[in-house]
């Protein structure tokens, strides 16, 4: 039986993690819930799940969940909260299924205690990267990617790293694959939050539709695997039944297959290396016409150069990237700005940004918030 921490329990992974959870009792039991401010939802899993310790992010809400929860349960709140809750002694592994880069020192707690990580976000690798595979290496602490991508080629590489020749990143596309120029500057809320394929929150959906996402994929997987972005291929996938490949120096590639289902990556992160059963659909080649790739258009989706440019750069460039993105993809879903001035706005930030080696989780912070501050007053001005 593993004892399992979810900070982000009421987002998309976390939800689906507990799923993963409530069908497999025997195997898992958690032990620790986190979210942002969503009370409602996190009360009633803190009744179904009956966890020992429960994280409320947002201070304002604590006593609201405090009144609304057994005694006998540990309530925290706050930054420092979901830090206790990454390292909560009683656990063995942490699901880290927050958005953004709030992610970041939940992420370093975790691996200082020494757990497995299952990391469902990427920001942190962005930021961090530079911090956090170091200091699993350091404690033992394990990193298991949940993000499909990265889960496909974690499953297809095991322990032939030395004779990986290169990595192929699937994407999607994305609900604008097809659209002209013209038609990326009317695009709205609505139709970005509309994936063709995978049901995501909204930041994640927003990224995957500016492309961002997979830029944010690739800087991911050159620090989970150690890879130069020169051999990090990206290939636009539509049907996204290939999860990701691997190309071996022999001329052999391996492909990860299935049902674009987030239950199979996320359960496989918590049992690895063993696999059990999941109710989830199989996968029908037959049923399929045909499997397309295609190369992705760096001129209608700046935001992919955007990414690797960041990456190759390193140090805090591309925790810049990620700050900027952040901060102008929520200014999009509140109306203040276009889908097309996304990438705009994230380059203009990235060329003011003085980069710096990461030696600290303060450089990393420090260049976060400066960044996202420039974003505001940028989108604030206009243009
Ligand atoms: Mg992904």
């Amino acid at each position: 039986m593993k004892r399992i921490a979810v900070l982000g329990s009421t987002g998309s992974i976390g939800r689906q993690t507990l799923d993963v959870a409530a069908h497999h009792p025997d195997l898992f039991k958690i032990q620790v819930l986190a979210a942002y401010d969503e009370v409602d939802i996190l009360a009633e899993q803190v009744y179904r799940f009956n966890p020992a310790c429960v994280v409320i992010y947002d201070a304002s809400k604590y006593q609201q969940l405090k009144d609304r929860v057994p005694a006998s349960v540990e309530v925290l709140t706050g930054q420092e909260g979901l830090c206790q809750a990454a390292a909560y002694e009683d656990t063995e592994i942490v699901v880290v299924a927050v958005s953004g880069a709030v992610g970041i020192l939940p992420t370093l707690a975790a691996a200082q205690a020494g757990k497995r990580i299952a990391l469902a976000n990427k920001e942190t690798l962005v930021a961090a990267g530079d911090l956090v595979i170091p200091l699993c290496k350091e404690t033992g602490s394990e990193l298991i990617p949940v993000d499909s991508e990265h889960s496909a080629i974690f499953q297809c590489l095991r322990d032939e790293r030395k004779a990986l020749q290169q990595i192929w990143l699937t994407a999607s596309g994305g609900p604008f694959r097809k659209f002209s120029r013209e038609q990326l500057q009317r695009v709205t809320v609505e139709m970005a939050l509309q994936h063709p394929t995978w049901s995501m929150g909204p930041k994640i959906t927003v990224d995957s539709a500016s492309l961002m996402n997979k830029g944010l994929e690739v800087i991911e997987a050159h620090h989970l695997f150690q890879v130069d972005y020169d051999r990090i291929q990206v290939l636009i996938h539509p049907q996204s039944v290939i999860h990701s490949m691997v190309e071996f120096v022999d001329g052999s590639w391996l492909a990860h297959m299935g049902v674009p289902d987030m239950r199979i990556p996320i359960q496989y992160a918590l049992t690895f290396p063993e696999r059990f059963e999941t109710p989830t659909q199989r996968l029908d080649l037959l049923g399929m016409a045909d499997l397309h790739f295609e190369q992705p258009d760096l001129e209608r989706f700046p935001a992919l150069q955007l990414a690797y440019e960041a990456g190759r750069t390193g140090g805090t460039m591309p925790a810049v990237l990620n700050a900027a993105n952040e901060i102008a993809v929520h200014s999009f879903l509140a109306g203040h700005l276009r889908f097309a001035e996304i990438p705009d706005v994230v380059a203009y930030v990235m060329s003011r940004h003085q980069v710096k080696v990461v030696r600290t989780v303060d450089d990393v912070l420090q260049c976060d918030q400066d960044a996202r501050e420039l974003t505001r007053e940028r989108i604030a001005r206009g243009g």
